[in-house]
């Protein structure tokens, strides 16, 4: 008889066909929009419709392609067009084949350039989006990133440990707060549960949050040439090269994808322009000797916040930045302002609003909530410490301070709410809200290079003052 891991391998890599559950079987939906995020981790499928769809699939091999049958619908235009969505270097679609397979049932056959481990979920409306069918493509073999994340983490826990003092190995959660390691434990702890979980099927995800303009097609980002230089001024983390060591920048530009973020009076989107903003800050960073970047993401595909704190923790990140250009409620809001993460309550009514605004991002992007990534998410995030927040407003300070001094600030003390993105368990983080997109003045300034530069250049400034006072100590100066 089988055991219940290698029974649960079993289904999960057979052509078993998953039946989607719905509360409305819609029968004559229709498609409203049919949207294709290809990117290096997964390629996104969305189909938009105004009533709920049903649907199974099938996962197929020589050649390897996944076959959706979807219920309620008939072969259209869109349908048709589908495949002149799929880019030609799309990393996991190769052609998307459709047909009118049964009265009330289109088959797309999607031909693929890899195995792949689909992820298919409904979402019902939120924001500007009515009902969504998603299927997001992982490769089949992409390894256990929660393993790897538990590996890393520990590895860096005794590094840092034994860099310290040389003691016994003790975990950073033991040295930080003198608490047990509350993450790797619980991680160890939940790991058979959240497999169980992983195995179950698919539920329908109800969704709310604020209205938004709805997201353009895929509209081509521009880059930006840059033309600045790198800061000629003494690398502060290089005055010893004794003690200090490289330091590793965790850039999170937000938004993307399905999720726009805010949209500008003139149609410019958050995600777009932050982008921009990250990349120049990404360039002036690596160009300045013992900096090193990590992009949390470096094109425009959907990241849900966890994710984003897990590749900084992955790459053992020492700082983590995300840069944002949300809007307001009334259009004369403006200047620059930066978060970090609180406690307990919001410093203000605005950082409150504000952090619901950019936790709104997952629903928004759309996550799967039986996905393992997010099980184990909803208990780490609210992990933080009170020393590791402290030290997030040790870097947003100077940060905050450095903008001043090179564009107009919206408030002059650091703000805290309970940003998601910022709930690292052991990562100085802060959040950079660049201007108010929603201000007709800052949305065109958004626009121009040159603005953006400065706005990634008060950043990194900000960030180098930080340095200058709170160097990084060395990682394994006892290992080598
Ligand atoms: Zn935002």
């Amino acid at each position: 008889m089988l055991t219940p891991p290698r029974r649960r391998f079993l289904v999960q890599s057979s052509s078993l066909v998953l039946l989607l559950t719905a509360p409305m079987i819609a029968r004559g939906a229709t498609l409203m929009s049919i949207r294709v995020w290809p990117a290096p981790e997964y390629t996104r499928l969305t189909l938009e419709s105004d009533g709920a769809l049903s649907a199974t699939h099938q996962v197929l091999s020589d050649p390897p392609r996944l076959v959706v049958d979807i219920q309620g619908l008939q072969l259209d235009n869109q349908l048709r067009d589908l495949a002149g969505k799929v880019k030609s270097d799309d990393p996991f679609i190769k052609d998307v084949r459709v047909g009118q397979f049964k009265p009330d049932v289109v088959r797309l056959v999607i031909d693929l350039k890899q195995a792949v481990k689909p992820q298919v979920f409904s979402l019902l409306p939120v924001a500007a989006y009515q009902n969504r069918l998603v299927f997001d493509l992982y490769p089949a073999h992409a390894g256990d990133r929660l393993m790897a994340f538990m590996q890393q983490q520990e590895t860096l826990d005794r590094e840092r440990q034994l860099g310290a003092s040389g003691a016994p190995p003790q975990t950073l959660a033991q040295a930080q707060t003198g608490q047990h390691d509350s993450l790797g434990d619980w991680i160890r702890q939940h790991r058979s549960e959240l497999d169980d979980q992983q195995a179950a099927q698919p539920q329908q995800f109800a969704q709310n949050g604020p209205r938004s303009a709805p997201p353009r097609q895929q509209a081509a980002t521009p880059s930006d040439n840059l033309a600045d230089s790198p800061s000629s001024r003494p690398d502060p983390v290089r005055r010893d090269r004794r003690n200090f060591r490289t330091v590793l920048l965790a850039i999170d530009p937000g938004h993307g994808g399905e999720d726009p973020g805010a949209t500008g009076p003139s149609g410019v989107h958050e995600k777009d322009v932050v982008l921009l903003i990250a990349r120049h800050l990404r360039d002036l960073a690596q160009n300045t000797p013992h900096m090193r970047v990590m992009m949390t993401r470096d094109s425009d595909f959907f990241v849900p916040l966890w994710t984003r704190v897990e590749k900084a923790q992955s790459a053992n990140a020492d700082l983590f930045t995300s840069i944002h250009a949300d809007g307001w409620f009334t259009p004369d809001a403006r200047g620059a302002s930066v978060y970090c993460l609180s406690e307990g309550g919001a410093t203000s009514v605005e950082a409150r609003l504000m952090a619901q605004r950019e936790n709104a991002a997952d629903a928004i992007g759309g996550i799967d909530i039986n996905s393992r990534s997010y099980q184990v998410a909803k208990v780490l995030l609210d992990m933080s410490t009170t020393a590791k927040i402290n030290a997030s407003l040790k870097m947003a300070r100077p940060t905050l301070g450095k903008m001043g001094e090179l564009v107009h600030l919206h408030s002059k003390q650091v703000q805290q709410a309970g940003f998601a993105v910022l709930k690292s368990p052991s990562i100085p983080s802060m959040l950079v809200e660049t201007a108010f997109i929603s201000n007709p003045e800052e949305e065109a300034r958004l626009q121009t290079p040159a603005y953006r530069k400065q706005i990634a250049r008060a950043i990194f400034e900000g960030l180098r003052a930080y340095l200058d006072t709170n160097p990084p100590l060395a990682r394994r100066r006892i290992l080598t």
